[in-house]
């Protein structure tokens, strides 16, 4: 369910027309809905409402200041993955209290940041982790509230790129040194460990690897207090997959049902952390078509986005539906185009041999879910400016974070002394050539 529709002929955010933004912003650009950013909010919260349960929206699948205060207004707490997140969330304004730093390599400096903000708690991935946030909270005066973070081994049957919770990755404690690891926890003077915490990928469309997790999960708590450990909560990550094009997931009640089912009995309090599920869908990248060409029995529709602003299709093979902004006659046949970006990779391709309406140059085109892990994973690779995001909320829009301009690209290089010339001093030049030609 998300709030982009034709009207009249032409795509809408809400009640907002793209080609209207298109036109004041220039493209290509990401538009968000509010209404959608919230509806899916409050879905996936009133599947979890009859359990001690607090959500944690992960930050980074999309961290913008003005989608995460959307969230934060909701009463969403946040799930990070770095200091800039962790002050990302702060600055949106989420309380302290509900803000869990997760990250399988963190600074001293980020787990100072964390201390010093006194968040909920801090998700540690190995026992060296342990140990030096221990000492900082003991030199700070302070207090570390820890889960431990384990790799459950459990195959999520995602793409490979975003698998977290097998043996073979770099994700968490290894299950079966959880137990010596809560061991050592115990005997540190600033920690205090609340709980454990699993993620073991994302876009999963199963709900088979996280009903096998939190079993693991719940297991696990049970040793551990038998051990004499306060297991008080269980953190169950993020991952639940969304829809690109024929993708069947499961809806967040069904997942619920499955979360509150593995950890029935334990009387933990439930964090979750999902990202992608609350904003994937509420969001477009809107791109104008610059050429169309032939060549080698393919027709190549160039646009104004590329992998820099949407690195998913060349990272992840992944398959985003894409919509004119004007809507095709209904008997308008369809013939498969290969959508292309300008960069200077053949990885720069949205998608071949995809059936799509007729398009020309100057046309617009919506390319679909793309709110998560869009804009944050942008670049300026081929020196392309960062694509400016549109927040849309009823009949107002907003840019929420603008296009820069090239002063601004190049303003934190710096020319070292050697390359500016300095009065009184001649240009450098290359004399090597000169002596051979003397
Ligand atoms: C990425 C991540 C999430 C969010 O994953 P989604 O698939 O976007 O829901 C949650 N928790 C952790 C620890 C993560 O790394």
């Amino acid at each position: 369910m998300n709030h982009f529709d034709y009207r009249d002929g032409a795509l809408h955010a809400e009640d907002v027309a793209l080609k209207d933004i298109a036109e004041a912003v220039g493209t290509p650009f990401y538009c968000y809905s509010t209404a959608t950013i919230e509806r899916h909010y409050r879905v996936f919260t009133a599947a979890f409402a009859d359990a001690p349960a607090t959500v944690c929206y992960s930050l980074k699948a999309n961290s913008n200041l003005a989608v995460v205060r959307t969230l934060a207004e909701l009463g969403a707490g946040a799930d990070v993955v770095s200091g800039g997140e962790l002050r990302r969330a702060l600055a949106a304004g989420v309380p302290a209290e509900r803000i869990v730093f997760s990250g399988v390599g963190k600074t001293r400096d980020e787990m100072a940041l964390g201390l010093d903000a006194a968040i909920l708690q801090f998700n540690v991935e190995s026992v060296a982790e342990l140990d030096a946030l221990s000492e900082l909270a003991a030199a700070a005066g302070a207090r570390a509230p820890v889960a431990l973070r384990i790799n459950p081994d459990v195959d999520a049957r995602t793409h490979g790129k975003i698998t977290t919770g097998t043996r073979a990755t770099k994700f968490g404690i290894p299950i079966a040194q959880a137990p010596a690891a809560a061991a050592r926890a115990a005997t540190l003077p600033a920690v205090d460990l609340v709980g454990l915490a699993v993620h073991i990928g994302s876009q999963l469309t199963d709900l088979a690897p996280f009903e096998a997790a939190f079993g693991r999960m719940a297991d696990l708590a049970r040793t551990l207090r038998a051990d004499g450990h306060a297991i008080e909560r269980l953190d169950l990550g993020g991952g639940l997959g969304i829809r690109y094009t024929d993708e069947t997931p499961p809806d967040p009640e069904a997942y619920a049902a499955v979360a509150k089912r593995a950890v029935s009995g334990l009387g933990c309090r439930l964090l979750l952390e999902p990202g992608r599920v609350l904003v994937g869908n509420a969001g477009v990248l809107v791109t104008r078509v610059l050429d169309v060409k032939e060549a080698g029995g393919h027709t190549f529709v160039v646009v104004d986005a590329a992998m820099n602003d949407l690195l998913r299709p060349a990272l992840y093979d992944a398959q985003h539906a894409i919509e004119p902004v004007t809507e095709p006659l209904p008997e308008a046949a369809r013939a498969p185009v290969d959508v292309v970006g300008p960069v200077c990779e053949s990885a720069d391709s949205f998608t071949k041999n995809r059936p799509l309406p007729p398009v020309a140059a100057g046309d617009l085109l919506a390319i679909r879910t793309a709110g998560a892990y869009g804009a944050v994973m942008a670049s300026s690779y081929n020196a392309r400016p960062l694509t400016p995001e549109v927040l849309v909320k009823g009949s107002a829009y907003a840019v929420v974070r603008r296009r820069p301009s090239f002063d601004e690209t190049v303003a934190a290089e710096h020319m070292p002394d050697w390359l500016v010339e300095t009065p009184g001093r001649a240009p450098g030049r290359a004399t090597v050539g000169r002596r051979g030609a003397a």
